[in-house]
């Protein structure tokens, strides 16, 4: 599989522009002041679906032929990459079926069906789910998209570090929650190309922690998979985006999903922002590593903002007793 590259970043831009306005980047004294850095907050959480990977998303079905959009496409997905496909395939007029483990969030859910996508509710585990969206698509000859392995996702999601360095082409660091890797991918390509002092750090959750040993390892290996964090929960390390880790990131760190709970205070506190866990995960390498950072021009990468009210309950509880 080819890894995408600036060009193809830029051609994205090009199919993107019109469906989609840039997302700020924003400095708040408060945050700095709890950092100790000097930080950029991406707002991916204010994009119609809530989160980066509408980019994605667009970028893939305007890339398809007409024939095989007609054929519609599939998706399995805890939540952000469904909502993705679902609004990308009502853009382009072609029909999506997703696949979510029993008892999804309910309100990706909802929104997913809300976009007129099919939600078919199939086994325990995003790997039951997985396997079961693959036999669907032999069944009805339709394209199966996957979460990470995907390079037109990839060149999608890497608009939004365009629209950053554009925005503060000063960057020092900049922090990428990894689920499957394709925004950490993403963040690679882009500041390789354009940015290349800027240093990529990615960050995913110690209780998923896939991505992170592959990209130690340098193999692709399965973990345990119990993160809260639902665009984080990802139980093994992908291909394409584990070869692109490999060859621009700077580091990769573990924070636990205690520390991210705090990330989402913290946000909510200073930068007056609700992220879902997987978009304060970026934060939460900023509290846990102060050292990485301390001193920096420091981009985070706010990555989505899906919170179910049970998540947001929870986060607030010990911020207010506290
Ligand atoms: C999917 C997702 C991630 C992880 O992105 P990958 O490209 O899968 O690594 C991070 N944050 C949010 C909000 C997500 O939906």
């Amino acid at each position: 599989m080819r890894a995408p590259t600036i060009s193809d970043v830029f051609q994205a831009r090009r199919v993107l522009t019109g469906h989609l306005r840039p997302t700020p980047l924003s400095s708040y004294a408060a945050l700095d002041a709890t950092t100790a850095a000097s930080v950029l907050v991406k707002h991916e959480n204010v994009q119609p679906t809530g989160a980066f990977k509408v980019r994605g998303g667009l970028n893939l079905l305007a890339g398809m032929a007409s024939e095989d959009r007609q054929r519609g496409i599939i998706g399995y997905s805890t939540g952000n990459h469904a909502q993705s496909l679902a609004y990308a395939a009502r853009q382009a007029g072609a029909a999506c079926t997703i696949v979510m483990p029993e008892r999804p969030n309910p309100s990706k859910a909802a929104a997913v069906r809300a976009l007129g996508a099919e939600l078919v509710e199939f086994g325990a585990t995003m790997a039951e789910a997985c396997e079961h969206a693959e036999k669907l698509a032999a069944e009805h000859g339709s394209r199966l998209v996957s979460a990470a392995n995907e390079p037109q996702l990839i060149a999608g999601v890497g608009t939004t570090y365009l629209e950053v360095f554009e925005q503060a082409p000063d960057l020092d660091v900049i922090v990428v929650p990894v689920g499957g890797g394709s925004g950490a991918a993403a963040a690679c390509v882009v500041a390789a190309a354009v940015a290349p002092q800027c240093q990529v750090i990615a960050v995913q959750s110690s209780a998923s922690p896939a991505g992170h040993d592959s990209w130690r390892t340098g193999q692709l290996v399965s973990r345990a998979n119990r993160t809260v964090a639902e665009g984080l929960a990802i139980g093994s390390g992908f291909e394409l985006t584990q070869r692109i880790l490999r060859q621009h990131l700077a580091d990769f760190v573990l924070v636990d999903d205690e520390t991210i709970a705090d990330a989402q205070w913290v946000l909510m506190r200073d930068a007056h922002t609700v992220a879902e866990g997987a978009g304060a995960a970026s934060m939460a390498a900023l509290l846990a590593y102060p050292h990485l950072f301390a001193g920096k021009r420091v981009g985070v990468m706010c990555t989505g903002g899906n919170a179910s009210e049970a998540e947001l309950r929870t986060v607030l509880r010990p911020a207010a007793a506290a």
